[in-house]
């Protein structure tokens, strides 16, 4: 099985590309191309340009949750690729809003609405359950919340009438790919936890080992607690690669880097691999 995984957005970048606050990773297995969110705006198109990465010829989108962060960048990605199957959680459409200190509240949700982006070429399969995109690729669908730790951060909300209530986020989730040498795992955000993301992946295909997990963990604001508890969990799983991004945040990417060593690396704008 050959997998490579692209990031075309981030919020940092490695020389030449543009970084901007967000996610957009492009995964690959076995020539079947699966664009796991957009970015906040252009820099994930940009970005593509820039690695000859040809976005013309994806064969589907997963969007991991509605906030603007990982589906701003739908309207020029649709530009590029018109018509194309877009895979994500009926909740990614409810009015999103975050609380940020000096901000006050601010709608976080997606920019368009739903006419617009069908109208560009968008056809959205919207479920709360798990798709199998190939042989050994799935999205998970919903996550359960059984780590006991982890929550979803108090500050997110969605808008219902004029009131405001607390988002859990159930549109959160994650693509898995079942290999020979264990779970890959790529993240949006991972707002409802990432080791609840790696259990839920574990019961869905009945494997154990966790091989690689890529992308946003939400540990920005986590305690140390939590952060602790996440390292210990991550150790029990047997994972080889952790390449965290986005909304990680710097001091869980230093404790993280850390405790994993060479196993850990900062996944940025321009970073491109193969596994295993
Ligand atoms: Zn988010
Ligand atoms: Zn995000």
């Amino acid at each position: 099985m050959k997998i490579r995984i692209t990031t075309l957005s981030e919020n940092t970048a490695n020389y030449g590309f543009l970084a901007e606050w967000g996610l957009s990773i492009l995964v690959e297995v076995d020539g079947a191309r699966t664009l796991v969110d957009t970015g906040l705006s252009f820099s994930a198109v940009h970005n593509a340009q820039l690695m000859g990465v040809d976005l013309s010829t994806i064969d589907q989108i997963v969007l991991s949750h509605g906030h603007a962060d990982h589906t701003g960048g739908l309207r020029d990605v649709l530009k590029v690729k018109g018509e194309v199957e877009i895979i994500a959680h009926p909740d990614i459409f409810t009015a999103k809003y975050v609380q940020r200190d000096q901000e006050g509240v601010k709608y976080c949700g997606i920019s368009f609405s739903r006419e617009e982006l069908e109208s560009r070429g968008a056809r959205f399969n919207l479920t709360r359950e798990p798709i199998r995109i190939g042989e050994n690729v799935m999205t998970t669908g919903e996550i359960p919340m059984v780590s006991g730790y982890e929550e979803v951060e108090n500050n997110l909300s969605i808008k219902e009438g004029n009131a405001l209530h607390q988002d859990q986020l159930a549109d959160d989730l994650a693509l898995l790919i079942d290999t020979d040498f264990g779970l890959v795992v790529i993240l949006g955000c991972a707002h409802r936890g990432i080791v609840n993301t790696l259990r839920h992946a574990q019961s869905l295909t009945g494997k154990e080992l966790v091989y690689a997990v890529i992308g946003g963990t939400h540990l920005i604001r986590g305690s140390e607690e939590r952060i602790d508890k996440t390292i210990a969990d991550l150790r029990m799983l047997g994972i080889k690669r952790l390449g965290v991004s986005h909304c990680t945040g710097f001091r869980a990417s230093a404790r993280l880097a850390q405790e994993f060593k060479d196993m850990f690396f900062l996944n940025h704008a321009g970073t491109r691999f193969t596994l295993p």
